[in-house]
This record gives C-alpha cells, sequence and structure tokens, in this order.
C-alpha cells in the first residue's frame, strides 16, 4: 500500500518495540535489546576451529567490548566511514575519531556517512552524530583536530589505534607516538605500555591492512622501502618515446609549460584552473596523435597534472573489513592476529596474500639503536641534509639539524621557520669539519614525520 503514513507509522512501531526489548531484556538505557549482539557472541561465547589455542569462551567478553574497550579511529574518510561503520555494529561503543578535513562534494560517492546538506562542515563531527544516532548506545567522540594536536596523554588512553589515512606522513607520525609511548624496564619492554596499531591504506584498486606491536613486529618505518618515494615518469621516456597518455600529459606539464608560459611569463600551471588544463589538454592531444596514443582526455589531464588517484570504494571496503576484524581479534583475544602484513589488489582479477613484515634491526623509529651517520669531514652539510631526505629508509621531509656543541645546543640547519632557515642556510655550504663536528658528535634531527627527535651519531671516515 502506498501510503504516505505509512513509513513514519512503521519507525514508531520498531521504536515502540525496541524499547520493549530493552526493557524486557536487555541492559537498561544501554539499547540493547534480547538478541542484539547474537552475531558477536558467536565468536566469544563458544570455542571453534579456528579459535585462538589460549582461548576461553566467556560471557564477559562481549561485556568488555561494549562498555571498556576504548577504540581510536584515526581518519574520516573513505576508510574511516567503513572503519566507524564496522567498528559500531561489531560491538565497540567508546570511540574517539580524529580528522582534520571537512566534507567535500566529491566525497559523497563514497564516504556514506555524509549528506549534501553536510558539505563543508567537519568529517569527525559529522561521521559520529551520524553512528551516534544510528546505533543506540554507541558513542562516538569527534575530533576536528590534526593527530599533532594530541600528546601522549590523550594517545594512551587508548586499548587500540586504528588508522585510515591517505598521507604516509601521518601514518609515520602515529607510529612514532605510539613507540614513544613504550617502556622499558632494564632493556626489556613492558607489554602493557603497547597499543596496538592497525593500519588501513587503499589507493585505487589496491590495499593493504597490516598489525603493528610497537616494539615487537616491524612498525612502519622498519618497512618504509615498502612506500618508495612519488613515482615519476623518467624524463627520457617523457621527452622522447611516449608510450602511455600520462606521458604526453606530463611532457606538456613539465616541459612545454614552462617554455611556452601560454599565461604570462612565471604563471605556473595551477591545476584548479580550467583553462590551465584545457590548454594542458591540448597540446598534450596534440603530441599523442603524434605518436598515435589515444586516451587523452580532459578528465585524464587532470588527473595527472593533480596528481589525483581514484578512489575505489569497494577496496575500502575490503580494507576497512580486515581492519575492523583485526580490531575485534585483538580486543577480544578470541582469534590470531593478522602476522602481519595483507596485500589486496584488484587492478586485474584479483589476488591476495599475507606475509610477516620483518623488524629493521637498526629502524630509525623503533629499534632503539642509535644511527650512524658516515661522512669524510669534508661532506658538506647540505650531503647530509639530502641523506637525510632520500635514503629509503628514512626519508625525512624538512629535517632540522642540531648538535651540543661545548655544552650548547646549536641549531645546524632548520628550514620550517624563514629566519631560522636563512640564519642557518650558510652552513649547508660547510663541512662537518668546519662546523667543529667531530668523530662520535651525536645529531638531535626533527622532522614532520616523528613527533620524537631522532639522535644520530656522526661516523668520520677518513
Ligand atoms: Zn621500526
Amino acid at each position: 500500500m502506498a501510503d504516505a503514513e505509512e513509513p513514519e507509522k512503521k519507525r514508531r512501531k520498531i521504536e515502540e518495540l525496541t524499547e520493549k526489548m530493552a526493557v524486557d531484556g536487555g541492559h537498561g538505557d544501554s539499547g540493547d535489546w534480547d538478541g542484539r549482539w547474537n552475531h558477536v557472541k558467536k565468536f566469544l561465547e563458544r570455542p571453534g576451529p579456528f579459535t585462538h589455542p589460549d582461548f576461553e569462551p566467556s560471557i564477559e567478553s562481549l561485556g568488555f567490548l561494549l562498555e571498556t574497550c576504548k577504540i581510536l579511529a584515526i581518519g574520516a574518510g573513505g576508510l574511516g566511514c567503513e572503519l566507524l561503520k564496522n567498528l559500531a555494529l561489531s560491538g565497540f561503543r567508546h570511540i574517539h575519531v580524529v580528522d582534520m578535513d571537512t566534507i567535500d562534494i566529491s566525497n559523497l560517492n563514497r564516504q556514506f556517512l555524509f549528506r549534501p546538506k553536510d558539505v563543508g562542515r567537519p568529517k569527525a563531527d559529522v561521521a559520529a552524530d551520524f553512528v551516534n544516532n544510528r546505533i543506540p548506545g554507541c558513542k562516538v567522540v569527534p575530533h576536528f583536530n590534526k593527530i599533532q594536536d594530541f600528546d601522549e596523554s590523550f594517545y594512551r588512553q587508548f586499548h587500540i589505534i586504528v588508522c585510515g589515512l591517505d598521507s604516509i606522513i601521518a601514518r609515520r607520525w602515529m607510529n612514532g607516538m605510539l613507540i614513544s609511548l613504550l617502556s622499558y624496564k632494564d632493556g626489556v619492554l613492558d607489554p602493557s605500555s603497547i597499543i596496538p596499531l592497525i593500519d588501513g591504506g587503499t589507493e585505487g584498486f589496491k590495499g593493504n591492512a597490516r598489525v603493528i606491536l610497537p616494539g615487537m613486529t616491524a612498525c612502519i618505518d622498519c618497512t618504509l622501502a615498502l612506500y618508495p618515494p612519488q613515482i615519476n615518469f623518467p624524463m627520457c621516456t617523457i621527452a622522447s618515446m611516449p608510450r602511455l597518455p600520462e606521458h604526453c600529459v606530463e611532457y606538456v606539464r613539465m616541459l612545454q609549460w614552462p617554455k611556452d608560459e601560454p599565461f604570462g611569463e612565471g604563471v605556473g600551471l595551477d591545476g584548479d584552473n580550467p583553462e590551465h588544463i584545457q590548454w594542458v589538454f591540448q597540446r598534450a592531444h596534440e603530441r599523442a596523435a603524434d605518436y598515435s596514443i589515444t586516451g587523452v582526455t580532459y578528465r585524464l589531464t587532470q588527473g595527472v597534472v593533480k596528481r589525483i588517484i581514484p578512489a575505489v570504494a569497494s577496496t575500502n571496503a575490503v580494507i576497512a573489513a580486515a581492519c575492523s576484524t583485526e580490531v575485534f581479534k585483538m580486543a577480544s583475544s578470541a582469534y590470531i592476529p593478522l602476522n602481519n602484513y595483507l596485500v589486496f589488489n584488484d587492478v586485474d582479477g584479483l589476488y591476495t596474500y599475507t606475509f610477516e613484515a620483518e623488524r629493521k634491526e637498526n629502524c630509525s623509529a623503533c629499534s632503539q639503536v642509535p644511527q650512524d651517520l658516515q661522512f669524510p669531514p669534508s661532506a658538506k652539510l647540505q650531503e647530509v641534509l639530502e641523506y637525510l631526505t632520500e635514503n629509503a629508509s628514512l626519508q625525512m621531509k624538512s629535517p632540522a639539524i642540531t648538535a651540543t656543541l661545548e655544552g650548547k645546543n646549536k641549531t645546524l640547519y632548520l628550514q620550517t621557520v624563514a629566519s631560522i632557515e636563512e640564519r642557518t642556510r650558510p652552513n649547508l655550504c660547510k663541512t662537518l669539519k668546519e662546523l667543529g663536528l667531530s668523530d662520535g658528535q651525536e645529531l638531535a634531527v626533527a622532522d614532520i614525520t616523528t613527533p620524537q627527535t631522532v639522535l644520530f651519531k656522526l661516523k668520520l671516515t677518513s
């Protein structure tokens, strides 16, 4: 019957029923009703062939999930929306979410907790409101912040942290924060200081999920070489033997734009300016025709210029599902956690596999081994800086180098504050010897990739 009042009646009926259930068989004001958590209880209250060898089925585990366990979700975007939904439906009720972004209209195709009316509002706030309204008893606390806005005491309150981030820098910072929370007694790690980190990442049709026990298993920085620096097409390909439509766009962006300066002298290419993109598209199209390459479109041009990697909703769903499952396994101890890195790829067909990423013995983030920097005394500070940014295991972004010389802290180079940069810039051309650095000198390096300073020991080679 197509009665306009029908949905409203139905809703009220469900509400009444829910209320009744909660009073009759549930846990009072927690909004539970009979059978609400049966799907979760199946995993917690009976043994099974896949349960952890030490697992003892218990009716108390559910109570821990519902009442005690405190989860922090970082990111409320594509992965974050999926994560929050999964966690809330799995019984987690004390969830905090941190996200520094506001909602853009282009998010709405996959970030399903958001509606057109929410455009411009903070993702964290809207996501939390949505889940709290939809799932009785769940309490998501939003933080419209950067992760760097919080200190150790904030992060220490959580049992498990799950990341759905699109930035490697933010991931590394989070990783570094959890490592800084570890406490050691006589060189032995205190297990109670470990907060597990479940990290998910997606890029188009590829994704990964991993479980990190800081101080015990491979951390983000241990496997940094797995995240190669941004892939750029080789210049020779772009300049003389293009094969892909992307090569043609890159040719125009890198070579033809600076040469022609189509919008006036010194006007840089602006990916958000449709006229600029149109110009690049036309030139790239012509170049593609010269080489019989097809597929140069306006959209592709914009994608290459702005380095847009299309977000794929189904990849997010798969990775968030894997991550939420790991949170559940970790919180309940009912199953053996992922060990420790899952790869998912459905670019061509579909495959997935798991491998054990290994700890790096001298990882700059988690090894507690001082890092050696080997340079001849004649090396310039510039070379040290380049090493810190280009080394595959370090990949720092804007390292600030300080040394203690004659009992005083001396900033050798700092890029992020203009006045200090100007003052310390001459040091870059000086040799280590000229700077008064000797063999065994400790250098403290601060960078946005970590909340802690990393200590290096200078080894002067002759
Ligand atoms: Zn590490």
